[in-house]
């Protein structure tokens, strides 16, 4: 490939205000990206080159686990989405359109649906199960915060690939199987991941696994144990939490003067307690079903909000304002469930660590009040009870009880069992050997294709975000040919001579024909990356050329009827 043909505006950029990590600066210095709106990016030949590269990765894994590809629309009517149930429940990433006619339509940011009514429609009995297809396809998710590029796009490419089977040990094998092959994929690319256990999400089903590459831009946080290998996102982490003995028998409840003690850490130092032996009442809004929430947990830990999501099964909630506090007769800083009349009314949710708590403290619903002694169920009742707190750094494993370490992770992949959810919800069955109707078991995996490719940068940028070093099966090509200076009859024959020798010979080579001065050639031959160097320079006339390989820095003159079996032998 000529490289005067193949657009690579190198240029450059450095981390500034919109470009907030090293990948995204360096994809930008290395002309591989162009921002259209935020968070939609055009990929230009250098990245689509790479794209190509994990694309074969996943293809051949996929097909490895028997998983063939197939390709389903990107505009997928809303009536499929009502049926599924999940045109109301996607909330506002779903990016939604009307055709000419005024029908509603989507843009998949996943296709469960799709497939689902593909797999409903042409497969009816046990005969033709399991199944297995992936699509390698452009999904579009309005995110609220588009981020560092690639990594947290509106548009990007994602794989995805869904699994029926016959019954839950069928499904339990492909998972498994596609956990294996998620692996390999992640292995081949470069990426070290970890596994975690993770929440479920919108999606619905039950068991599911995280791949997340660890990375200091990470936004998810990953809790694991060093000694007996606990891994979890913290969205489904559990602990031995930090919670407070309390010898003592159930006391009277009372109500003591708290003057402008608002604070957990005023209240607790007011009655000489540790913070773990207060209770903190939080309260939110649930605006799409106007429902309101008073979350009841021990003083000490914040409430994770997905664990809280999932426990009240709601998609979204969000905690009430100073003035919504007061319009609902409610005092900031002395909230509590006991005297708790609020003008609307709130379900009651109790983190399960109060549960054991005995003696603990509550706002009384009147300034400068609290109650001490409080108990539950003595004092209050709770309509939801289960964990939703946040680990913190000093809980200890749930397994082993060795202290837990904390990291950031980028998702990278993501395997869920969906069970029979969407087959239910679609008609999705099959007729068994008795000629039963059996809805099909099902799982869905995700990849994000382009989201590797930023990862991968963020992983292999050198320290001076200037030149970069792919992972092996990534690397945009075989050889980069350049000429020092074209101008010079010889060079020039000798180069292109070169060139087509390597393309008889299917090497991969990118070459550099362009009259621009050797330093910039070679600064921008540093932003592309590629492994094996050949200059042609001034020995151009004795058919001698250098050749450089980045990864051990070495360098050596060789003539060029020597070169293609040296090369071969490198690649
Ligand atoms: P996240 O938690 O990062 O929002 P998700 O759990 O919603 O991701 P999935 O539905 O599991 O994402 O999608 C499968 C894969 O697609 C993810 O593992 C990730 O690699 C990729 N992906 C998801 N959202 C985006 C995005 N906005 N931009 C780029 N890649 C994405
Ligand atoms: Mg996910």
């Amino acid at each position: 490939m000529k490289q005067s043909r193949f657009l690579i505006p190198t240029s450059k950029v450095e981390i500034g205000d919109d470009v907030t990590c090293k990948s995204l600066s360096f994809m930008l210095k290395a002309g591989m990206i162009k921002q259209i709106a935020a968070g939609v990016y055009s990929y230009l030949p250098l990245a689509w080159n790479i794209i190509k590269k994990i694309e074969d990765i996943v293809r051949l894994e996929m097909n490895k686990a028997e998983s063939y590809e197939l390709n389903m629309p990107i505009m997928q009517p809303k009536e499929l989405w009502d049926e599924s149930g999940r045109w109301e429940k996607y909330g506002k990433e779903l990016m939604r359109m009307k055709d000419r006619k005024d029908r509603d339509f989507c843009l998949q940011p996943t296709s469960e649906e799709v497939i689902t009514t593909i797999v409903r429609d042409n497969v009816k009995s046990w005969r033709l199960l399991p199944l297995n297809l992936f699509q390698i396809q452009t999904k579009f998710r309005d995110e609220a915060r588009p981020r560092f590029g690639l990594m947290r796009g509106r548009e990007f490419i994602m794989k995805d690939s869904y699994s029926f089977d016959l019954n839950e040990e069928g499904l339990d094998y492909q998972y498994h199987l596609m956990e294996k092959a998620y692996e390999n994929i992640f292995n081949k690319c470069g990426l070290k991941t970890i596994k975690v256990n993770a929440d479920n999400g919108a999606i619905g089903g039950s068991e599911s696994i995280e791949f997340m590459a660890v990375s200091e831009i990470g936004e998810d946080t990953l809790v694991y144990c060093d000694k007996c290998g606990y891994q979890a996102n913290l969205e489904k982490a559990t602990a031995n939490y930090d919670f407070a003995i309390v010898n003592e028998d159930i006391k009277d409840i009372e109500l003591i003067d708290t003057p402008n003690i608002m604070s957990i850490d005023d209240i607790a130092s007011f009655l000489s307690f540790e913070t773990n032996r207060t209770a903190k009442y939080i309260t939110f809004k649930d605006d799409t079903n106007n429902k309101y929430y008073l979350v009841v947990i021990q003083g000490n830990y914040d409430i994770n909000e997905t664990k809280l999501l999932n426990l009240v099964k709601a998609q979204e909630l969000r905690m009430l304002s100073d003035d919504e506090i007061i319009e609902q007769n409610l005092v900031k800083g002395f909230i509590g469930a006991i005297n708790f009349n609020p003008k609307d009314k709130f379900i009651i949710v109790l983190d399960e660590a109060l549960l054991k708590l005995k003696n603990f403290t509550a706002g009384a619903n009147v300034k400068d009040k609290h109650y001490i002694n409080v108990n539950y169920e003595r004092d209050f009742k709770a309509d939801f009870i289960g964990d939703v707190k946040e680990v913190h750094t000093n809980d200890k494993c749930v397994v082993c009880n060795e202290t837990l370490s904390f990291d950031k992770g980028i998702e990278v992949g993501q395997i869920f069992k969906l069970g029979t959810v969407y087959s239910e919800a679609l008609g999705c069955t099959y007729l068994d050997k008795n000629q039963k109707a059996q809805p099909m078991w099902m799982g869905c995996y995700g990849i994000g294709i382009s989201r590797i490719l930023m990862a991968v940068v963020e992983a292999y940028v050198n320290e001076d975000n200037n030149s970069i070093i792919y992972p092996k099966l990534l690397q945009p090509f075989d050889v980069h040919l350049i000429m020092v200076d074209g101008k010079k009859e010889k060079q020039l024959s000798l180069a292109n001579e070169i060139s087509d020798l390597l393309v008889d010979n299917n090497i991969n080579v990118l070459f550099d024909d362009r009259h621009e001065r050797v330093g910039s050639k070679f600064a921008d031959s540093d932003l592309i990356g590629v492994n094996i160097r050949i200059i042609v320079g001034k020995k151009a006339d004795e058919n001698v050329v250098e050749l450089v390989n980045r990864l051990d820095s070495t360098k050596i003159e060789i003539n060029k009827d020597e070169l293609l079996k040296t090369i071969k032998g490198m690649i």
